[in-house]
């Protein structure tokens, strides 16, 4: 017999190597790996979620007729050793992982693999696309992508509604009134298999020296491909039609707002991006959703996600060490929960990541991300932070939207200029300045706003590279005119010592 090799973020039946595998043929193959769950210091519900979600698809798999070897061993690679040694199988076969070390993990052990289908563009293709640009630019990509796949296309080959993009409508603040406008997310009922896996993963840590933070899973993220499913018929019924609008803003009272959160589910395969897009079109098609809400959606995943997937293919294993800012600080304490901070706003996306694993995009880039690039943080730091921290982390993913865009590493070949905001467009975007303990408006003293000083000292910072950046010029002549610039210097220098030792 053969073995069907698969990991723990390729858990769909029609993956692959495993959507030709037949159970008289092909025996599978999963590994939970000790060295895995020690390898970092993951959120516990991320690290519950991978290994819920594995042990539930081996059942099911079970359940569909395939003797499964489900095995936990030290490491990928013992547990590959273990299981040849103990079937002899004639092939191993694995659908392409999703990782630069995934793929040479697979050609030392001498793993057979199969195109992989979890994206609707493979990165040779995304690479072709690429060939000859001097820029890959995601509008660009998009385009191709939508006149390719046919979504939100017309009978003439033109986007319906005749634009491209919906994007001028869907950036608007936080609604003013209090009322809450946002379906709650569903939940499903931790059970036994939850229980077992918890324990393991405390086990599994206490042995061996790792470390778990965050709170407990409640429920919020599905572990199977049916509850997953279940999510995707929500979020196209309750949640889609107000996608667009607030996709941008950020709330007290509301975690989730109208985001889909659907890529965990995604990104492990328990949804496939084709029919989370087709579940969009239809909904577009009956008139049950308006197109700025479907648009912005589908680009979400037709666009950026998959161009994130694509780039990271193009540029790596170079990438990892991208850093023209030359920013080399430790993550301050405050992001691993080691202090506290009067900061509101990241005071408000911590707390959430703490009980969530989750922050949607404008929090983690002009939040989380946009403080760490001011305050100079090691990229690397930051995007394998992000990586272990969110529920939907991986390298494929944290990579690009780290080192590219949150934290400009790469010095723009991903984003032409700096993500970089003062206090005022958290302000504009968000209901957390109004009674923060500092002042948005203050560059320079003690209450001002540490976002406001490091925006300017950022600035002033890196002027010579960013002075003949067309997009940011006129943001580094203005910090250049400033008439209290020595003093912002001295105060910058104070919130970044502050930062350091987590009293801010
Ligand atoms: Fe954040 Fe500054 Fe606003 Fe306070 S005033 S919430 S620190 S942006």
């Amino acid at each position: 017999m053969n073995t069907v090799w698969v990991l723990g973020d390729q858990l769909n039946r029609h993956l692959g190597a495993l959507a030709d595998a037949d159970p008289t043929t092909d025996r599978v193959l999963i590994i939970e790996s000790t060295a895995k769950v020690t390898s970092k210091r993951w959120h516990v519900q991320r690290a519950h979620f991978v290994i819920a979600s594995m042990r539930r698809f081996a059942d099911e798999l079970s359940a569909a007729g395939f003797e499964v070897d489900h095995r936990r061993s030290r490491s990928l690679a013992d547990g590959f050793r273990e299981h040849v040694d103990e079937f002899e199988p004639d092939e191993v076969i694995a659908t392409e992982p999703a990782s630069w070390d995934g793929l040479e993990l697979f050609r030392d052990l001498g793993v057979t693999t199969v195109r992989s289908n979890q994206f609707l563009c493979h990165y040779q293709d995304f690479a072709d696309w690429a060939d000859g640009r001097n820029r890959l630019r995601m509008e660009d990509f998009y385009r191709w992508q939508r006149k390719r796949l046919g979504y939100l296309m017309d009978q003439d080959g033109e986007p319906v509604g005749g634009r491209w993009n919906f994007d001028d409508e869907n950036r608007e603040p936080p609604p003013g009134d209090e009322s809450d406008p946002w379906a709650a997310p569903q939940t499903s009922r931790l059970d036994e298999l939850d229980r077992e896996v918890l324990a393991d993963l405390d086990d599994v840590a206490f042995d061996n020296g790792g470390e778990l933070w965050g709170t407990a899973p409640d429920g919020t993220w599905a572990t199977t491909r049916r509850a997953a499913l279940s999510r995707l018929r929500h979020f196209v019924d309750e949640v889609l039609p107000r996608f667009g609008p607030h996709e941008d803003a950020m709330v007290r009272r509301s975690w989730h707002l109208a985001h889909s959160t659907l890529s965990p589910y995604m990104n492990i395969g328990l949804l496939l991006p084709g029919e989370v897009c087709d579940a969009v079109q239809d909904a577009y098609d009956d008139g049950r959703v308006p197109l700025n809400s479907a648009e912005g959606f589908i680009r979400q995943v037709i666009g950026w996600r998959e161009y994130v997937w694509g780039v990271y293919w193009l540029w790596m294993p170079e990438y990892r060490s991208a850093n023209v800012l030359g920013a080399d600080r430790a993550l301050p304490p405050v992001f691993s929960g080691a202090a506290s901070t009067e900061m509101n706003c990241v005071d408000h996306c911590l707390s959430t990541l703490h009980s969530k694993a989750y922050n949607h995009h404008i929090q983690r880039l002009m939040v989380l991300g946009n403080l760490a690039m001011l305050h100079g943080v090691d990229p690397w730091a930051m995007t394998t932070w992000m990586w272990s921290t969110f529920i939907d982390g991986a390298e494929w993913v944290m990579l690009p939207n780290v080192i590219g865009m949150s934290q400009w590493a790469d010095g723009g070949r991903m984003a032409t200029k700096p993500y970089a905001a003062g206090g005022n467009y958290i302000d504009t975007m968000s209901d957390y300045c109004g009674d923060c303990r500092f002042d948005r408006t203050q560059r320079v003293g003690d209450d001002a706003c540490p976002f406001t000083t490091l925006y300017w000292d950022f600035l002033d910072r890196h002027h010579d590279r960013l002075v003949s950046n067309p997009r940011i010029a006129r943001q580094v002549r203005a910090a250049e005119q400033l008439s209290d610039l020595d003093a912002v210097r001295s105060r910058a220098a104070v919130v970044r010592d502050r930062l350091d030792v987590g009293d801010l």
